[in-house]
């Protein structure tokens, strides 16, 4: 067992979280994986504080040297991906491969915003005669990021790197079920040269996240979680006039039409619902099959399924580990139960897997007559739980894909490229996909429609949730000013 600590001073006794101790637990053993000291009320004060003198130190550094210490952080994120994976795996079960390639993405994400910390630039604005006018991006100052469990490593890079590189600081605090990547990641970045405190964790549950949201030299918010937690966290940023960033839950609808490859559209939904266990915000949760092909395409999906392993995420043939607590198999569980009492059919899986008796292991699971009305069209499942339902027509298909709250990401399966570009452009969604499994990438902008979020973590559109507008206007004539008033 590790027992690692916040990077924070952590002796006095905390005020507004109940427990002094984070208990990390294995999802496939049940057993004690970790326990992490909680930051408490006073240490998170004295993080931000020291977030707000290092910001100044971080800012008072030519841009192309900040540069090189994320370049510098990047390297030792990539000299440690085999660590950090296993971090990742021991706290949330992901299958260790996923765990790595996430590692290797966020050491891609870092090296992107790298090279963008100095390109960030405003503008030259000459219009108003007589005058000239710039803009300058500035930074907030310090950013509270609050972040999931599903992706450890790859959340916290994607989500404290752009602030980082538009000057701010950062107090992360990650997930109570998975913070031992963010101790270490926080370690990395002090050894790549980051100003000591620059960025640092707060360990803890939702009440440290509500303090780190609430406090008022807490500059800047970005949130990745629930739909739930999402609002309160809005509602409360709004209280103190911080801008916030969402990046919130999703229902992916896949749309599969019947002129589409059928055999590489039925292997990228499985890879689009199957990967983590389906505790991945974008994945392709709800598909919607053009009614000619839909049994003999739910037939390959479920003969598909049969050839995938579950089991332990640190075996190489393993290809979907546990869902990541014993709350969140309750959960999927007690969802696959409503679905079955709505009237559901199950094609394959629909419990635990055969022979597994202990861990949260979900057998991969597809229920066919699905209809709009019941609880796992409307609700994210988070499970490695697939729900069909048929489409007549394009009209049809896309009113069924947008009748959903959420509009995070959509798949489209076509061969014909002109009712591509006419789907793509009526869906609902953040990011839409043509032909193609999910695609992430640090240059490629993410965010949500709808319920699904306010603002993006990814691309250059990010830099305008980590930095505010300045505009500075000077008069360049030396004839005199007017004088309206006749002062004599
Ligand atoms: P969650 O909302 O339960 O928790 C997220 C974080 O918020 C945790 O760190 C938690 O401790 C903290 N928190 C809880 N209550 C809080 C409060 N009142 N104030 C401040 N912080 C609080 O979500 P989760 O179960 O950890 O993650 C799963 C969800 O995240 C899913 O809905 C998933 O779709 C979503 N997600 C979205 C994206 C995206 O990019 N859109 C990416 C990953 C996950």
């Amino acid at each position: 067992m590790t027992t690692p600590t916040t990077s924070q001073n952590n002796t006095s006794t905390p005020t507004a979280v109940p427990d002094a101790t984070i208990h990390v637990v294995s999802p496939v053993s049940g057993e004690l994986t970790a326990e992490v000291a909680v930051t408490s009320s006073s240490d998170l004060d004295a993080a931000i504080a020291n977030a707000a003198l290092a910001q100044k130190e971080w800012m008072s550094l030519p841009p192309a040297v900040r540069s090189q210490k994320l370049w510098k952080w990047g390297e030792l994120v990539d000299a440690h991906y085999e660590e950090l994976a296993e971090l990742d795996t021991s706290c949330t079960g992901k299958v260790l491969r996923e765990s790595r390639n996430e590692c290797l993405m966020a050491s891609r994400n870092i090296r992107y915003w790298a090279g963008m910390a100095d390109k960030i630039f405003g503008d030259q604005l000459a219009d108003v005669p007589g005058r000239f006018s710039y803009t300058s991006r500035e930074p907030l100052g310090v950013f509270g990021v609050i972040l999931p469990w599903n992706g450890p490593t790859h959340s916290f890079i994607a989500r404290c790197v752009p602030p980082l590189a538009c000057g701010n600081a950062v107090v992360v605090k990650p997930s109570e079920l998975s913070p031992l990547s963010a101790i270490r990641l926080v370690e990395l970045a002090v050894a790549a040269g980051l100003p000591s405190g620059l960025l640092s964790a707060a360990i803890g549950n939702g009440a440290v996240g509500t303090e780190l949201v609430g406090h008022e030299r807490v500059r800047g918010v970005s949130f990745t979680g629930s739909v739930a937690t999402g609002r309160k966290v809005a509602e409360l940023a709004a209280a103190t006039f911080k801008p916030v960033t969402l990046e919130l839950g999703g229902k992916s609808p896949v749309l599969v039409f019947d002129d589409a490859d059928v055999e590489q559209a039925a292997r990228a939904v499985l890879m689009t619902i199957y990967s983590n266990a389906g505790q991945i915000c974008a994945a392709g949760s709800r598909l919607l099959v053009q009614s000619t092909i839909a049994d003999t395409f739910v037939a390959r999906l479920t003969e598909l399924t049969h050839q995938l392993k579950v089991g332990d995420p640190r075996d190489e043939s393993t290809h979907i580990g546990p869902v990541s607590c014993r709350r969140q198999y309750d959960r999927v569980m007690s969802l696959l139960e409503a679905a079955r009492k709505e009237g559901a059919q199950i094609a394959v899986g629909g419990g635990r897997p055969e022979g597994v008796d202990k861990g949260c292991f979900v057998a991969p699971t597809i229920l066919t007559r699905v209809t709009p009305d019941m609880t796992v069209s409307k609700e994210e499942i988070f499970g490695p739980v697939l729900t069909v339902a048929e489409f007549e027509d394009e009209t049809d298909a896309v009113t069924q894909a947008n009748d959903n709250e959420y509009g995070l990401a959509a798949y489209v399966w076509t061969t014909d490229m002109g009712r591509m570009h006419r789907v793509t452009a009526h869906l609902d969604a953040g990011a839409v996909h043509g032909n193609t499994p999910l695609v992430m990438d640090a240059s490629l902008p993410f965010g949500g429609f709808k319920h699904s979020g306010v603002g993006n973590a990814y691309g250059a559109d990010a830099i305008a949730g980590c930095t505010q507008t300045k505009r500075v206007t000077l008069r360049t004539t030396t004839e005199p000013l007017p004088n309206p008033w006749s002062f004599q």
